[in-house]
């Protein structure tokens, strides 16, 4: 990842996913989306616009009330989240609780810093909190008054609030089922940081589940997701002792919730909010019923009964999921694992690397490089993304793939023209296999 207008000298905590970051992101919502959407008959997926009608934020409470409190300082002038600088301050009165290199010497991290020491000395002069509107705003058309206001999308849910009928009346859903939409959010953040964890630009992976109305019900399938989603994450390599399950307290609750889990996860800077689930009762679809005038009931024909359908929502953020991937992937080798010490392996899940087969021939020439060419075209017509490398010794072009993930690398060498073999060099065991190139494809899709 590159910071965003990086040659102008960057752009306030946006991020670029370079060849490899937009791979690995890509990825991981192809294999969300084939868990979650493709793979199941309940749920439907969509993609919904990132400006709509205001009123529609209106209806949702957005307009009204998704703000976060504000602090600006009287010296100099900067602002921060009322609540990032408590957390800040209760660092420093309990033992700090974050181990030296997460974040200096007194455990704070450099964001923290700022919110504790005033750029023009001493300690910040804090005005009263005021509550700020996350919403980016824009006009529409070619005036810029009240009448041509509108807002990008907050979150990606209130999407398929408003498609509720469009997909009820299109698609044969019945209940419970869900929708599942990836896309874009945006939020005026008071104090990004911490790299892609808290940006401005972010992408959600959400799904929206309807069930009947009742809390027992929305408390059965509220466990229900929160285990799925868990296991997203686990079942896609993230070490189960790094993610903890943290549910909100009362004054946490938002606005529409009758109960909110967060996974967090251990990132770098302390365990941190990756993915959620919300009870969120009939809220939004009736606010939209009362809002538009038109009735956004299900009919339940099994029960013969009308209602509206209570919802839970697991949600994630995709550019946060990247990051945990990332961190969680990453090794450094002590040095008694047949690596030198300091060498870096990213752990990747082979469906999650984005090389997952790298051909090396071992010299320029015996027609080395065609085999590796001829191979390269079979892997990639069968959608395999492959790398090709020829220079540098073969130790070297490992440790490059290594350090990238790529789990699988397969070697051209004198045997590949008498016997129409090649070694493929497994990532993480280091093991080398002898293969017929004849059967290289089935075998390396088969191990992917
Ligand atoms: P936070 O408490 O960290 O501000 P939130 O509880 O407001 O997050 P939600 O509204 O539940 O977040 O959004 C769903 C998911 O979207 C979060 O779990 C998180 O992974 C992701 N997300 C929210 N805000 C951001 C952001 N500014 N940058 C990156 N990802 C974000």
């Amino acid at each position: 990842m590159y910071p965003a207008s990086e040659i102008y000298g960057g752009f306030a905590n946006a991020f670029d996913y370079g060849p490899l970051g937009s791979q690995l992101k890509l990825n991981l919502k192809n294999e969300w989306w084939k868990r979650f959407v493709v793979g199941r008959d309940d749920i439907v997926g969509m993609d919904s616009a990132i400006i709509q009608n205001p009123k529609v934020w209106e209806a949702s409470g957005h307009l009204g009330s998704f703000t976060d409190p504000l602090v600006e300082c009287k010296k100099c002038h900067k602002r921060f989240r009322e609540d990032h600088v408590e957390e800040a301050k209760s660092l420093i009165s309990t033992p700090p609780n974050l181990p030296s290199e997460r974040g200096g010497k007194d455990g704070l991290t450099p964001e923290q810093k700022e919110m504790l020491v005033c750029a023009s000395g001493g300690e910040h002069d804090f005005a009263e909190a005021k509550n700020f509107n996350l919403m980016f705003k824009t006009f529409i058309g070619v005036t810029e008054d009240s009448t041509s206001t509108a807002y990008l999308r907050p979150e990606t849910a209130q999407g398929m609030f408003i498609n509720f009928l469009n997909v009820t009346q299109s698609s044969r859903v019945k209940i419970p089922f869900g929708i599942g939409q990836i896309g874009k959010a945006f939020r005026n953040e008071i104090t990004p940081g911490n790299f892609t964890f808290r940006t401005r630009e972010f992408e959600q992976a959400e799904i929206e589940y309807f069930v009947e109305p009742s809390l027992d019900e929305s408390k059965k399938w509220f466990t229900y997701w929160l285990a799925r989603w868990k296991e997203f994450f686990t079942d896609f390599g993230i070490k189960d002792e790094n993610l903890t399950i943290r549910a909100h307290d009362k004054s946490e609750l938002s606005h529409y919730s009758a109960g909110t889990s967060d996974i967090e996860y251990d990132f770098p800077f302390g365990m941190s909010e990756l993915a959620g689930v919300a009870q969120r009762t009939k809220f939004d679809l009736e606010q939209h019923e009362k809002h538009s005038g038109i009735e956004q009931k299900y009919f339940d024909e099994a029960n013969n009964k009308k209602y509206i359908p209570y919802v839970v929502e697991p949600t994630m953020g995709v550019d946060r999921a990247t990051l945990a991937f990332l961190v969680d992937a990453y090794d450094e080798s002590d040095g008694t694992d047949g690596r030198e010490k300091g060498e870096v392996t990213l752990r990747l899940d082979p469906r999650l690397a984005p090389i997952k087969v790298a051909v090396f021939p071992l010299m320029k020439k015996e027609g080395m490089p065609e085999i590796a060419k001829e191979i390269i075209a079979d892997l990639r017509s069968a959608g395999v993304a492959t790398f090709y490398d020829e220079s540098g010794s073969i130790g070297r072009r490992y440790r490059r793939q290594d350090e990238i993930g790529t789990p699988f690398c397969i070697t051209i060498d004198f045997d590949s023209i008498k016997e129409k073999t090649v070694t493929v060099r497994d990532r993480d065991t280091m093991k080398q296999e002898r293969i017929k190139i004849s059967k290289l494809n089935d075998c390396l899709l088969e191990k992917l």
